[in-house]
C-alpha cells in the first residue's frame, strides 16, 4: 500500500514523451541575504517561490516538511510513510518506472518543537499575497511600513505590509489616512506558525494537489 506504485507493465515501452529522468532536484529557493535589504527600499517582483517536492506530513497529518522526490522515495522504500497523492510525474530506475509520490504521511508521530515566526521580508510579502495592500498591484513589491519609521514605527508583523513602489512613494512618510490611502485590515501576525518556512507554506497551500491538505491549517492566511 505505501509502496511505490511499479508502472513497468502498465506503461507502454515507449511513449515518444521526453523520458523522464531522474527525479527532479530540490530547488534551492534563491535565498538572499537579508541583511543588507531595508524596509521601504528594496523593490523587486517577488512572485511566489514554484515549489516541487513532495509534501511530508506527521502522522497527524501536520504538514512537517516539503522534501526532495529523492527523500521522499527513500521514505518510502524505508516504509516510514504512505502515499496519500501521486503526482503525475514519473520516475525511472534500472529497470522499472515508478510513480512519484506527492503527498506522504509518516508512519509514526514526529515530535518538533515548535517553530518561531520572525518577521522577515519573504514573509510579510508571502502573507500579503505578494501584493499591494494599497493597489493590489502585484509589480515593484517593497515592504512599507503603516507608521512611518522616521516617525517611530516599529518593524512588527502589525506595521509593516506589502506595497508597490509607486504607492510606497505616494504615501511617503505619512500614515495611510494622512494621504488619502487605505489598509483593506488591519495587518497582523498570522496564527499558524507552519514548521515549513512561511513563504514556502503559503505557496504550498496555493499547488491545488496539497492545498487540501494544508489549507485547514492556513485559515486566515488568505484574509488579505
Ligand atoms: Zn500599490
Amino acid at each position: 500500500m505505501s509502496r511505490i506504485q511499479n508502472l513497468k507493465h502498465t506503461h507502454p515501452p515507449s511513449t515518444g514523451r521526453n523520458s523522464k529522468k531522474s527525479a527532479k532536484k530540490f530547488a534551492p529557493g534563491g535565498h538572499k541575504n537579508l541583511k543588507s535589504q531595508r524596509a521601504d527600499e528594496v523593490a523587486e517582483t517577488a512572485a511566489p517561490e514554484r515549489l516541487c517536492g513532495v509534501l511530508v506530513l506527521n502522522h497527524n497529518f501536520e504538514p512537517l516538511n516539503i522534501c526532495s522526490i529523492q527523500r521522499g522515495i527513500t521514505l518510502l522504500m524505508l516504509e516510514k510513510a504512505e502515499v496519500l497523492r501521486f503526482s503525475d510525474q514519473t520516475v525511472r530506475s534500472a529497470e522499472d518506472e515508478h510513480l512519484v509520490p506527492s503527498v506522504l504521511r509518516l508512519h509514526e508521530t514526529v515530535k518538533r518543537p515548535l517553530p518561531q515566526l520572525k518577521i522577515s521580508r519573504k514573509s510579510v510579502l508571502a502573507r500579503d499575497g505578494y501584493t499591494c495592500v494599497y493597489c493590489g498591484s502585484r509589480e515593484s513589491l517593497t515592504l512599507d511600513h503603516v507608521f512611518p519609521r522616521h516617525r517611530g514605527g516599529e518593524t512588527t508583523w502589525e506595521n509593516v505590509v506589502c506595497s508597490c513602489l509607486k504607492c510606497n512613494n505616494k504615501k511617503g512618510a505619512r500614515t495611510p489616512s494622512e494621504c488619502g490611502m487605505r489598509l483593506p485590515h488591519p495587518p497582523r501576525k498570522p496564527r499558524y506558525v507552519p514548521y515549513i518556512s512561511f513563504p514556502r507554506f503559503v505557496s504550498a497551500v496555493r499547488r491545488s494537489e496539497w492545498r487540501e491538505f494544508l489549507e485547514g491549517f492556513g485559515k486566515g492566511l488568505e484574509q488579505w
